[in-house]
């Protein structure tokens, strides 16, 4: 039995479903390179079948009180925090991130997110229109069965993000995890049966982006929300946009932060590390351009490179270990290609730059994280999104021009700044063209904030009261109280 082999490769209707005709998903921990499962992605039966049992499951779940919907959250929440560990353990597995960080961030923050769509889902309401004798009111109505694509960063969270709101509002939902990532959201599905929730209405199937767009194009599908790349959301927008169904976008980022010569200098320092290694820079929202001010340049560099250097990278199951491997061969090749490109174009190294080692985990994808300075904006290093801990670092003179070289992307994901002129903090947070900003800190995401992109970084928002637009449509009711006047 390999370390973490489910008990089948889907989820459907409430049990584990295997179809061995599918293809092959081998996942491998990217710190050993050892395979920990082995799965098949969905044939077309599958797919079939776990539509279908969506779609009837949802007919059911729309009828529910919504108070009841929410305290069935609630209680997958309530096992989410009682399993952290163990499921903090699967996530490092699946993704090989440090269990320092699933501890706090993975599974807690699925919870957050059930915690608080179970609470307001009692409060999901219409309208009353008056128009004087008659009037109109709106009932706000699930959109029906959601189909909810991952990327590999974040699996639990993802998963959760997208399916607390969609059953808060009385939809069922079908994810997909990324092929890179296929486990947690597996136990997500177990934890929801645990607590109650009716079979079919979160169903997961596993596949590479042709089931992604298999279960997008299917005409029982109502919604897809994706979270992944600029080309892939393109292509999944499209198909949606032939089926006309709604769509939320999660996209890429190339975030800038824009450090000004008033900023403290140490926090500034850790809001930009933070925005660049955390993960091993596997973040959308990363601030991989961060504007520093010319007279604290030099500065900011010396002591950032002093804190770089303290990283620990290592045993991603060790909860000292700071930073861990990343995630695939594929992406160990991209992150690289751009270390060697970054030199180069002509930026200057300040530190890291290249591949690194760990005593007992020779066959780990690790690399150092580096930082480039002397950035410019035409550099691709500045341009495209690396996915990796490579922070650029470009330097500005004034207001105006920091935020004309910060907009000047297709990307609108997140931005930040640090300056101890809070006047200044919000006029240059109005003025950055990006979903979230961050004044004094960076890379919060509470599910209380709606999150979403601008420009080619996304459509629509998760988390929040917003989220609930996103998953509900309004029905319209017009009630007369006299005659129809008809010239008939
Ligand atoms: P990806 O675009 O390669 O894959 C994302 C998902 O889409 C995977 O599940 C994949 O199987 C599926 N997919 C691929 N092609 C498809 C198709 N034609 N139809 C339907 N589904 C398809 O992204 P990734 O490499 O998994 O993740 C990294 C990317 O995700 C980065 O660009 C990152 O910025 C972005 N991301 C965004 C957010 C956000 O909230 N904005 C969060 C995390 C990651």
């Amino acid at each position: 039995m390999m370390r973490a082999q489910p008990e089948a490769s889907h989820f459907i209707d409430g049990r584990y479903v295997e179809d061995a005709g599918g293809r092959l998903i081998e996942n491998v921990y990217a710190a050993t390179g050892e395979t920990i499962a082995r799965l098949h992605a969905a044939t077309p039966a599958i797919t079939e079948q776990s539509i279908a049992s969506a779609k009837s499951a949802q007919k059911k779940w729309a009828k529910t009180a919504p108070a009841e919907r929410g305290r069935l959250l609630r209680r997958a929440g309530d096992i989410i925090r009682e399993r952290n560990r163990e499921l903090s353990e699967l996530e490092t597995l699946d993704t090989a991130k440090p269990i320092q960080e699933t501890l706090i961030a993975d599974a807690a923050s699925g919870a957050d997110a059930l915690e608080y769509f179970g609470g307001v889902a009692g409060a999901i309401a219409g309208q009353h229109i008056d128009l004087g004798a008659d009037f109109v009111y709106t009932r706000r109505e699930p959109l029906g069965v959601c189909v909810g694509i991952g990327a590999w960063n974040y699996p639990t969270q993802i998963a959760c993000w997208k399916a607390a709101p969609a059953l808060a509002c009385g939809n069922a939902m079908i994810f997909k995890p990324s092929e890179l990532t296929p486990l947690c959201a597996l136990k997500l599905a177990e934890i929801f049966i645990e607590a109650g929730l009716p079979a079919g209405l979160f169903n997961v199937v596993q596949g590479y982006g042709d089931v992604g767009s298999a279960l997008v194009a299917h005409q029982n599908v109502d919604k897809v929300s994706l979270t992944g790349s600029v080309p892939t959301g393109k292509r999944v927008l499209a198909l949606a946009g032939e089926g006309v169904k709604h769509a939320t976008m999660e996209l890429g980022g190339k975030s800038a932060l824009i450090v000004f010569d008033d900023a403290d200098l140490e926090d500034a320092i850790g809001g930009a590390m933070l925005g660049n290694f955390y993960s091993t820079g596997q973040i959308c929202s990363n601030a991989t351009r961060v504007f520093v001010h010319k007279k604290i340049k030099e500065r900011f560099l010396k002591r950032l490179a002093e804190r770089t250097a303290k990283i620990l990278i290592g045993d991603p199951l060790d909860e000292a270990t700071q930073m861990g491997p990343l995630i695939s061969a594929a992406q160990y090749e991209q992150v690289l290609g751009y270390m060697a490109l970054g030199q180069e174009e002509g930026a200057r190294l300040v530190c890291g730059g290249g591949k690194t080692s760990v005593a007992g985990f020779e066959q780990g994808l690790f690399v150092q994280p580096t930082v480039f300075s002397d950035v410019t904006d035409g550099m691709r290093i500045a341009k495209e999104e690396i996915f990796g801990p490579v922070m650029c670092v470009l330097d500005f003179e004034t207001e105006d021009e920091a935020l004309a070289r910060a907009n000047a992307t297709d990307f609108g994901l997140a931005a930040g700044v640090f300056t101890r002129d809070l006047v200044r903090g919000h006029r240059v947070a109005a003025a950055l063209e990006a979903g979230t900003c961050w004044i004094n800190t960076y890379n919060l995401t509470p599910v209380e904030t709606p999150f979403g992109g601008t420009k080619r970084s996304g459509v629509g928002r998760e988390n929040s009261m917003a989220a609930i637009e996103h998953y509900t449509q309004l029905k319209s009711v017009y009630v007369a109280t006299g005659p129809v006047e008809s010239p008939y």
